[in-house]
């Protein structure tokens, strides 16, 4: 008799905390899911002239969001805190420009890639730059907790990093004079050499792999299952194509995988 309730017991806490620690359904019951997205990131994650947070992730997250019946609200992250956001709970998701590394997956866990970019460099438009090999003993910015710091060390160790805090930080000391290059994924920097009006260029190819995952909280299951399908939905539908013309100006380089139905 005492065993039989004990494993009552043992069984009735297994069933609550198993049920309490859904985070699908804890989104489902709020209402809301709250997504960690950039506020200094274009084209995927910015603040435009109205003050509104848009972009290629944001528009992502609102047809997530819709997907799983619920209503999106955007919460600020930078490269330094994504990580940490998603683990504390006080993010749902975090489709903030996020490269899926090996590494990054141990505190997290990361939904299909959805979009593949690679590190690039950005520059003055009179630089004599053209690759990673031009810039040692020069000083070039990246930022806290981005993928580019470690990348470019690796392929020039002659390098000296300035680190910063965000991105548009980071345009400012080179508008300045104050680094050479700035290094991150080529996208970004495509989107300020066309915001720059001929003052900035961007060089030197793309040198590393950055395939971008959307970080949610180790062990929810169904909660990531249910935001790849969401992400794979928008594949078949043709609204990730559309955004990607929307924010890119191009079509993809190549689609998210699709699994079948
Ligand atoms: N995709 C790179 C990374 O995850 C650089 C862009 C960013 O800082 O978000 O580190």
């Amino acid at each position: 008799m005492k065993k039989l309730f004990a494993f009552l017991v043992v069984l009735g806490m297994f069933l609550t905390s198993s049920n309490a620690d859904d985070l699908l359904k804890t989104v489902q019951n709020r209402g809301v899911l709250k997504a960690g997205v950039k506020y200094d990131f274009p084209p995927f994650g910015f603040v435009n002239a109205k003050g509104q947070v848009v972009g290629f992730d944001i528009d992502l997250v609102k047809y997530i969001a819709k997907k799983l019946g619920v209503k999106p609200e955007f919460v600020q992250v930078t490269s330094k805190t994504r990580i940490p956001m998603v683990q504390s709970g006080t993010v749902d998701i975090a489709a903030a420009s996020m490269t899926h590394k090996v590494k990054r997956d141990l505190p997290i866990d990361f939904t299909i890639s959805y979009f593949f970019d690679g590190q690039s460099l950005l520059v003055p438009a009179n630089s004599s730059v053209k690759s990673y090999n031009d810039l040692s003993g020069k000083r070039v910015a990246v930022i806290q907790g981005a993928t580019s710091g470690d990348n470019l060390k690796k392929v020039n160790p002659k390098v000296k990093l300035v680190y910063l805090q965000e991105y548009p930080q980071a345009v400012m000391a080179l508008r300045r004079g104050k680094v050479a290059a700035v290094s991150t994924d080529y996208t970004w920097c495509m989107a300020q050499a066309k915001a720059s009006h001929g003052k900035l260029k961007v060089v030197g190819g793309t040198f590393t792999n950055e395939p971008y995952g959307m970080g949610v909280r180790e062990n929810q299951s169904n909660f990531r299952d249910a935001v790849n399908f969401a992400l794979q939905d928008a594949v078949r539908d043709g609204t990730y194509a559309k955004l990607y013309k929307k924010w890119f100006d191009v079509e993809p380089n190549k689609l998210p995988e699709v699994w079948p139905k």
